[in-house]
């Protein structure tokens, strides 16, 4: 049993070493066709361990697929971190003016730039905004209209007051600087508000056009 991992942690920003507090196993399959045989067939196991961040405390939970024969050999054939899950998974439906600014917003990230960062979060919701077709003098109003033609609810609203004013600092504010985890947390929710303006929607439509086809009732 491994006692740590080395994993990237996506709070802390970089490969940390995270420390096993906890493991055991899920499903566990043997090739033998008889159970008396079991001992000298193959075998294929899920392994799962909890481990913790050492930098940040941070959980993780991680899948090692093993495969062996008993008293013989073992080898992990894959390890998954199943939580927490990645971000940068693809955004579905984005038209390419938004995809660009946000996939420049996960790059600069990653790359520990996070003024720049910021930056494309905001340049994503303007980008949004001039998609949309929103009304308005600045980037407030604009947004503002959205969430008065029903495109945003007011909780969105609030999130892209946030991802604006953040990259307005780092914009205009010499002196200010974007911690990691601003740009981290602008980026979800940058990200969270173009899955459901886009994405979500996308998949809803396609979802109702398949009930159609197969003739469900509606009622
Ligand atoms: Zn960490």
């Amino acid at each position: 049993m491994k006692d740590t991992f080395d994993v990237f942690c996506l709070a802390c920003n970089i490969l940390v070493e995270a420390k096993v507090v906890a493991n055991g196993f899920g499903e566990w399959r043997s090739d033998a066709v008889n159970p008396i045989d079991e001992v000298d067939c193959e075998y294929h196991g899920d392994h799962y361990s909890v481990a913790i961040c050492r930098r940040c405390k941070g959980p993780f939970l991680i899948r090692e697929a093993r495969y062996g024969i008993p008293g013989e050999f073992e080898t992990v054939t894959d390890e998954v971190v199943l939580y927490p899950v990645p971000t940068g998974h693809n955004l579905e439906g984005l038209p390419d003016s938004i995809q660009r600014s946000i996939a420049q917003a996960r790059r600069s990230y990653s790359a520990s730039s996070y003024d720049a960062c910021a930056l494309m979060c905001r340049r994503a919701l303007e980008a949004l905004c001039k998609n949309l077709l929103a009304k308005g003098k600045d980037l407030a109003s604009r947004l503002a209209d959205l969430n008065t033609n029903g495109r945003i609810d007011a909780r969105m609203l609030d999130w892209a007051h946030g991802v604006r004013l953040v990259g307005n600092e780092a914009a205009h504010d010499v002196e200010a600087e974007v911690t990691a985890a601003d740009a981290r947390d602008i980026l979800e929710f940058t990200e969270a508000l173009l899955t459901y303006v886009f994405t979500l929607d996308a998949k809803f439509r396609s979802f109702e056009a398949r009930r159609r086809s197969r003739g469900a009732n509606s009622s």
